[in-house]
């Protein structure tokens, strides 16, 4: 077979470079070789104007400090020889030279044998003294005179020439961050200027027809930057001076103007979204021409992130990170952050590591490297590490985590109850006071207020009923909200007990049909009668829940046998049933009274759910859990869990 023989245009460079994906090792070790070594320019700095900088060389000491030996006590220069014999039923008299040592005044007599001489703290211990003796362990003998009754070591209360800073040594190494500790060093040696190196300046563009920035209302369709702030923040956590340029349409000739324009203007040029090979996304053709080298990678072997798209341009990074938030995030961090840091002169980010168990399998894909976010738990042994992944679109699973786990390209999973590294987003565990695992409901948050207003911590895992009662089993959590229904004995949650679990009522939750307000379809049905009439009309479309939902047990209820249109529609929370009714892509589900309330639907009523809580009984006496189970007993909560549409058990 013969290939038709095409012209190397642009546009087909960039598709064989995608259709390449390199692994993450490749891809880095390609980046960095097309940047580095370069020439890093530094520039000489007064103090103030170095705050949050890094320092581009060593910094030596110029001087000693303390630069001559220090009293440290207000009291008196002594020979300690004096006073060896010294004691209670022994005092040792003194006689007082004619001064007194304040700060910054050079001493003009010796301390000979048998003589003091008075000295405030930080004044200069005068020739003959080796030691001085605290004000208040003398006793005045008329003016001229003092008692003392206990021996003194040699060097007491003596800070010695250069003992806190030599001259000569490093006072500070090349790299490091100069913040107000650092400038205090710097000011006590007498340094008035430092070498620095400038802040990379990064321009960051989000593009999409799709983006809306923050504090603008959403038109249909929407949705909010968030790449753009998440990106410029990080830039400024690693060294960057971000400019953010704000969101553009995927039109080419604007788009490669603003880029034109931002790249002559700062360090490095960031992007997200259009890195994909979709028909829109053109970020990545514009890159192509900006300069030389151009891309070096497109296509990453990497989960999540990808698209990630790296290039060079005339010696200037420009990296088009991926659309969904959380593989922007992850990409960022591993591939760019290493760069960025370079450029800043900052070392390598030194994250915390810490060793955790993993709950339950993690599956993982052959040949790319996977990041998963988790949460920690405290386990009955040792940490815990649950995935708090949704899918890479998720940005809620990045607040929630603690840090995250690198499965290697080559490994399939991390089979349940291994022991894996979990690289922290903070410097240090956070354990939070009460650990929620199990089934999620808005109530809860009105259950766990107090406790947040009270300054404990509550972290809480939606893993769904079953997976809470086996967390709450394992140990790995205080509590699991639960609503399970055992047709065999029509009841919620008892029958699912297992011994060291205790149930605690909670609160009912009423659950119904939805249907948009006013539509005379379901208007003063009820529930059986709603479904009959939706059954009827052809044109009724429906909106399901997942398998495995308390909610869809009960819509199986209703429908028998039936497989009305939008039976396959099965998302997996109460607020996407409402969404869908809202925006017309359904006409009727089934969702709680409080999400059908705030979604502003009609509702019929149709059953009550229990929603209880598994109460590991080991755990009960740890004070957050006792706060939560005072919390769901007390009024207040009770009221409140009312007005939000619950009722209180
Ligand atoms: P793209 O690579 O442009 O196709 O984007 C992939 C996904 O990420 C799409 O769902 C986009 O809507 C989403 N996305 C792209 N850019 C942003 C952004 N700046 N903020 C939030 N989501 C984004
Ligand atoms: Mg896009």
């Amino acid at each position: 077979m013969t290939e038709p023989k095409v012209s190397l245009t642009n546009a087909s460079v960039d598709q064989e470079q995608f259709l390449t994906i390199l692994s993450r090792e490749e891809a880095i070790a390609r980046f960095e070789a097309a940047l580095f070594p370069r020439d890093m320019s530094a520039n000489d700095r007064a103090l103030t104007d170095a705050l949050g900088l890094a320092l581009a060389s060593d910094v030596f000491a110029v001087v000693d400090v303390p630069p001559f030996d220090r009293s440290n006590v207000d009291g008196f220069a002594v020979r300690s020889a004096d006073l060896v014999t010294a004691g209670e039923a022994s005092p040792v008299h003194l006689r007082l030279n004619n001064e007194t040592i304040a700060c910054g005044t050079a001493p003009e007599l010796p301390v000979v044998q048998g003589s003091a001489t008075r000295i405030a703290t930080g004044g200069p211990i005068p020739r003959g003294a080796d030691a001085v003796v605290m004000i208040e362990h003398t006793q005045p003998l008329r003016n001229d005179a003092i008692e003392i009754r206990r021996a003194v070591s040699p060097g007491q209360f003596v800070s010695y020439a250069g003992s806190d800073i030599a001259q000569g040594e490093i006072l500070l190494r090349a790299g490091t961050l100069v913040g107000s500790r650092e400038i205090g060093m710097l000011a006590a040696s007498g340094i008035a200027r430092v070498p620095v190196t400038k802040k990379p300046r990064v321009a960051i563009i989000s593009t999409g027809d799709e983006l809306v920035q923050p504090g603008l209302p959403l038109r249909p369709a929407a949705i909010y930057d968030a790449n753009g702030a998440i990106v410029a923040a990080a830039v400024s956590e690693n060294g960057g001076e971000a400019v953010f340029l704000g969101a553009f349409p995927d039109e080419e000739d604007k788009l490669e103007a603003v880029m034109r324009e931002a790249l002559a203007a700062s360090d490095i040029l960031l992007l997200s979204g259009g890195t994909s090979k979709g028909e829109g996304d053109v970020s990545h053709r514009i890159v192509s021409r900006l300069g030389k080298p151009g891309i070096i990678a497109h296509g990453v072997a990497l989960k999540p992130g990808k698209p990630l798209c790296l290039a060079v341009c005339d010696g200037k990074p420009v990296v088009i990170l991926p659309g969904f938030p959380t593989s922007a995030m992850f990409t960022f961090h591993d591939m760019i952050v290493p760069v960025l840091r370079r450029l800043a002169g900052l070392p390598p980010r030194n994250d915390a590591r810490v060793t955790a168990k993993v709950p339950v399998r993690i599956a993982s894909e052959l040949g790319r490297t996977e990041f998963v976010m988790v949460s920690l738990v405290d386990g009955d042994d040792g940490l815990v590490a649950y995935p708090t992944g949704k899918g890479s679109g998720a940005i809620t699973s990045f607040a929630q985590a603690d840090g995250f786990l690198k499965i290697d390209a080559l490994a399939e999973q991390i089979p349940a109850g291994a022991q894996a590294e979990v690289t922290l987003f903070t410097p240090h565990v956070r354990v939070p006071d009460l650990v929620i695992v199990g089934s999620h409901c808005t109530g809860l948050d009105v259950v766990t207020a107090p406790l947040t207003r009270a300054g404990l911590s509550v972290r809480s895992i939606s893993v769904g009923s079953l997976g809470g009662l086996a967390a709450a089993r394992r140990g790995e959590c205080d509590l699991a909200p639960i609503h399970i229904f055992d047709e065999k004995t029509d009841t919620y949650n008892t029958p699912f007990l297992v011994s060291g679990l205790e149930l605690v009522p909670g609160y009912r939750r009423m659950q119904g049909i939805v249907f948009r307000a006013g539509d005379k379809r379901f208007e003063g049905l009820t529930a059986e009668d709603a479904v009959r009439a939706a059954l009827r009309d052809p044109s009724c479309l429906m909106v399901n829940r997942n398998q495995g939902a308390g909610t869809r047990i009960l819509i199986d209820r209703l429908l028998g046998d039936a497989r009305p249109d939008g039976y396959w529609n099965q998302p997996r929370s109460h607020n996407a049933v409402a969404a869908a009714v809202v925006q017309n892509r359904a006409d009727w589900g089934m969702t709680i009274a409080p999400v059908a309330r705030a979604a502003g639907l009609g509702f019929i009523p149709f059953a009550e759910e229990h929603y209880d809580f598994a109460v590991v009984a080991a755990r009960k006496q740890r004070p957050a859990v006792e706060a939560f189970l005072d919390s769901l007993a007390s009024l207040e909560t009770r009221a409140a869990l009312e007005r939000a549409g619950f009722r209180p058990a």
